[in-house]
């Protein structure tokens, strides 16, 4: 049996460095690190994801706004918030929740919020920052998988790693940030033929796909590094990841579990983002 990932106590451990930090930022300068987060409508994995977010910032003596508006919300007032957020002095990271209801177009909402508070990394500018190898912000779950690859010292250079998935929020910047630490990289997506032929060639294997268990045992080399990024809800309310973990740990070398993989450590790099935001803020 591989060794399991703890994403759970990375991710404890990084809150606490962060904590640090922000507390002595805040002695040495009197600057308090401040999010917003935006939610609009009732979908209930947001509605948690929100609430996580604000006891994360909590811990770590982040300030933070909640602002929840009814999911019938007009893209006008969602823009003129964001407008206001993107002056106020003492937020300087802006999240946004996705998905956003149908009246709103997310590309002009993501747009409008301030490259320079953008936590996510999701503004057209941050997204050219990241591809060019010079981020400002790192998308957060991404980053969340480098650091665990990081904290359990599994080399990345010249390794083959596939990415099955290219979303905009996880599987491309994933795999920059894999190409930028020299990995050869391949992204598989739902278009992608013989996508068992493609994984089994991966020493570092992501999913990023949102199908429970997609990734079986006869996808998976003897040996790779298994990553699983999905967050799947079972008919039977449990959650899954895409990786089927059960069979999967017996040939894997590392493998993250779902949940306490991935996923905590999205929120422990929101909190950094937000901590460098401050201090970028004023050149410190
Ligand atoms: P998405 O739906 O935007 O993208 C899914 C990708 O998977 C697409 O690029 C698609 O081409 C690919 N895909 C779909 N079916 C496939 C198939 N049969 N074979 C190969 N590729 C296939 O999803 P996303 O936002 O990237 O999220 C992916 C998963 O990660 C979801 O389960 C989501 O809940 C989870 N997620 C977790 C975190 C976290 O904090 N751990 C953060 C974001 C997303």
């Amino acid at each position: 049996m591989g060794q399991i990932i703890d994403g759970k106590m990375v991710a404890e451990h990084l809150r606490k460095g962060i904590a640090e930090e922000v507390n002595k930022l805040k002695r040495e300068t009197g600057l308090v690190p401040g999010l917003a987060a935006v939610l609009v409508g009732d979908n209930p994995a947001s509605q948690i994801y929100v609430r996580n977010k604000r006891k994360a910032c909590e811990e770590v003596s982040i300030y933070s706004e909640e602002y929840k508006l009814p999911e019938e919300t007009a893209e006008s007032y969602l823009l003129t918030l964001i407008e206001k957020l993107n002056h106020d002095e003492k937020i300087h990271g802006i999240l946004v929740q996705l998905p956003l209801p149908k009246q709103i177009n997310e590309a002009r909402i993501l747009r409008t919020v301030s490259p320079l508070k953008d936590i996510d990394g999701f503004h057209p500018e941050n997204v050219g920052l990241l591809v060019e190898g010079n981020p400002r912000f790192i998308p957060c779950t991404p980053h969340g998988v480098i650091k665990l690859l990081d904290y359990y010292g599994i080399e990345i250079q010249g390794k083959e790693a596939v990415v099955v998935g290219r979303s905009n929020i996880v599987g491309k910047p994933v795999s920059l940030l894999l190409l930028h630490r020299h990995a050869t990289v391949t992204i598989c997506h739902s278009r992608t033929k013989s996508l068992g032929e493609v994984t089994r060639r991966a020493d570092i294997l992501v999913a990023a796909i949102g199908r429970a268990r997609l990734i079986t045992e006869d996808m998976v080399k003897e040996g790779a590094v298994v990553i699983d990024v999905g967050i799947n809800r079972l008919p039977d309310g449990k959650l899954a990841g895409d990786v089927d973990f059960e069979n999967v740990c017996n040939k894997a070398s590392f493998i993250t579990p779902v949940p306490g993989g991935v996923g905590p450590m999205t929120i422990a790099m929101l909190l950094w983002n937000t901590f460098s935001s401050a201090k970028n803020s004023k050149g410190f």
